[in-house]
């Protein structure tokens, strides 16, 4: 009964389920391996000793976190809104701008969301394949083609991609943002600390284009849930239209703020992750039938023969990775997130170990 009530494109939906296990290192959800600063800890324990409590609504606008942020990126107040994450920003656009019917485009394998987003609207997920045979790589001829005769309403760019690690030029968006100029282009950066390039700064030349950022993955903060979306402010102020009035905590705008403000040590963090990548690299690079795709993320994702009996018994060994058992084109991948050098090296000893008994 009711089920028949439920809208019919929600209904072969199934709900998001993130296992919660015991383990000994994490590696399988991009989050950052370091714990919050000190002093942060130490302003957050005032800020419930003698801060204003949690008995007043947040600032509905979280405006000085949207200030700070406008101030680092060089765009307008206005031009940044923040959401509970970016996936709330996901949701929102394609709630914006997408009807029954309507497609959405975006390179596929890529992050879930944006079908799953597309789905819940009502709209029509179109996944442009990457070629797994060149390393995943992005034909922008090929995706323009596509955004076009669908006449996508929106086109998601994962950059760098999740999961497969790799990369668009800024160049080849903007082309992308020229021909396609009757959709809007979503560029979700979660990860485009780990590769230093961004097109933030395009946003002043094309009113179609959308930056997603998140505190999730170089800014510590997946447990917070922040992100927030940079674009000219006509669709800014479209998506705080429908944004759920007080989104964001009080305690998550302060947190990403203070966190925001320590620029130097999160660099060193993301660059000590950079490098590790490349440590991880190295060392799988050591270990038989192993193929390594190239990233530019927090991630590493390998081709390896039984990809999924691998991670279960990494999993029996305390170590998570992320697999993806009955998937069309990632079933023999497995994605390894960057750790510390410890995790690396255990993760390493114990995954070179099941290859060579299997
Ligand atoms: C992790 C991730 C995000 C971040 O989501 P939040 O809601 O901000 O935690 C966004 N996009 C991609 C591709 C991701 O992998």
């Amino acid at each position: 009964m009711i089920g028949d009530l439920v809208r019919p494109e929600l209904q072969k939906l199934v709900p998001y389920v993130s296992h919660q296990i015991p383990y000994r290192i994490k590696l399988d959800a991009n989050e950052s391996p370091f714990e919050l600063p000190e002093s942060i800890r130490k302003k957050l324990a005032d800020y419930f000793l003698k801060g204003p409590g949690l008995n007043i609504y947040p600032d509905n606008e979280s405006v000085e976190l949207r200030k700070t942020l406008a101030k680092y990126w060089n765009v307008n107040p206005d031009e940044v809104v923040v959401g509970t994450g970016s996936n709330q920003l996901i949701q929102l656009i394609i709630t914006v701008f997408v009807g029954k019917g309507e497609k959405v485009v975006y390179p596929w394998p890529s992050f879930s969301m944006y079908k799953i987003n597309t789905l819940i609207a009502g709209g029509e997920p179109v996944g442009v394949l990457l070629d797994k045979d060149k390393d995943f790589g992005f034909d922008t001829d090929n995706f323009i083609a596509a955004v076009k005769e669908e006449r996508a309403k929106v086109a998601f760019l994962c950059n760098p991609n999740n999961p497969t690690g790799g990369m668009i030029s800024s160049e080849d968006i903007e082309r992308i943002l020229k021909e396609c100029s009757n959709s809007i282009i979503v560029v979700d950066e979660a990860y485009a600390e780990f590769c230093n390039e961004s097109v933030i700064p395009l946003v002043k030349k094309y009113e179609n284009l959308v930056v997603l950022r998140t505190f999730s993955k170089a800014y510590l903060l997946a447990g917070a849930r922040c992100g927030y979306s940079i674009s000219g402010p006509e669709i800014a102020n479209e998506i705080n239209k429908i944004r759920p009035t007080y989104n964001v905590s009080s305690l998550t705008q302060l947190i990403a703020q203070m966190v925001f403000e320590k620029q130097e040590e999160m660099q060193k963090m993301i660059q000590y992750l950079i490098n590790q990548r490349g440590e991880l690299e190295a060392g799988l690079k050591k270990i038989k039938d192993v193929y390594i795709y190239p990233s530019c993320a927090n991630y590493v994702l390998i081709k390896v023969p039984k990809a999924d009996e691998i991670s279960k018994e990494l999993e029996k060994r305390g170590i998570l990775v992320r697999s993806f058992p009955g998937d069309p084109v990632l079933y023999d991948c497995i994605r390894i997130t960057v750790g510390t050098k410890e995790e690396n090296d255990i993760f390493l000893e114990e995954f070179s170990d099941i290859i060579n008994n299997f």
